[in-house]
């Protein structure tokens, strides 16, 4: 069965690791975006950098990129024996907006020898638009236009059900078109109310945004994720959210897994 996995659910990485996903069909394994304690996260779970066969980064910022040049740096110390891991079994499909693959390349090769050094020669970039689709196993992938101040996208995932992520976000009928119906969306919900303002400003989205959301696309199951960590009880987030959502709604701790 393909599955969805939280590797970390975090806005910042004060209280826990970063919001990045592991989704794992048949033989294949996408990373989506990475977190500073990635490797080890991989680790903890069985995987290794080698496993990874499909990367994709939302966007560049600090919380979602930061952790990506660690995940390449470990696929190259395995392939060339450096560190105790198993080589690479498969090649490398790195995916992003192009602002995002540029972004990675300056920061790859700022920390280390850089993109064309880390990458295999059968590695490759491959830079995304809205409504691109790429497979994951026996999943599609379908890339989705999020509305943030750095280009910035999310996916939709499509196997037995169909699961949104919508990445960083502020609320955008654009995406909401976009995705039209889905039957779990893992949304963003940085912000209560009373911070709309500054959720607005810093291009994010609130739990009743989400809320909104997941009610419009008629899901049956909302994740609330990225949750800004001044809420030490995020209960006032569900409440906000459930006033537009009639669905369940689940606050997700790190490795909660979602089936597809
Ligand atoms: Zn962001
Ligand atoms: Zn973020």
């Amino acid at each position: 069965m393909a599955t969805i996995r939280l590797l970390g659910t975090a806005a910042y990485p004060r209280v826990g690791e970063t919001v990045h996903l592991l989704v794992r069909a048949g033989e294949d394994c996408l990373l989506v975006d990475a977190g500073t304690g990635t490797p080890a996260t991989l680790e903890e779970l069985g995987y290794s950098p080698g496993d990874v066969t499909d990367l994709f980064c939302t966007h560049s910022h600090a919380d979602h990129l930061l952790g990506v040049p660690n995940v390449l740096l470990g696929r190259f110390f395995a392939r060339i024996g450096a560190i105790r891991a198993t080589p690479p079994a498969a090649p490398l499909t790195v995916r992003g907006n192009e602002a995002t693959l540029e972004d990675l390349r300056a920061l790859v090769g700022i920390v280390t020898p850089g993109l064309d050094e880390l990458l295999a020669d059968e590695d490759e970039l491959r830079g995304t638009e809205a409504g691109d689709s790429f497979s994951i196993g026996d999943i599609t992938a379908t890339v989705l236009p999020a509305e943030h101040p750095v280009p910035t996208q999310g996916l939709c995932f499509e196997g037995e059900r169909r699961v949104v992520y919508t990445a960083d976000t502020t609320a955008t009928p654009a995406l909401r078109e976009r995705v039209g119906s889905c039957d779990v969306v893992v949304h963003e919900a940085m912000y209560a109310d009373e911070q709309a303002a500054l959720a607005a400003d810093l291009g994010h989205g609130t739990a009743r945004e989400a809320g909104a959301f997941a009610e419009a696309t008629g899901a049956s199951e909302l994740w609330l994720v990225h949750i800004a960590d001044r809420y030490e009880r995020p209960d006032r987030l569900r409440r906000e959210a459930s006033a537009e959502f009639d669905g369940r709604i689940v606050i997700p701790d790190r490795f909660d897994t979602l089936s597809l």
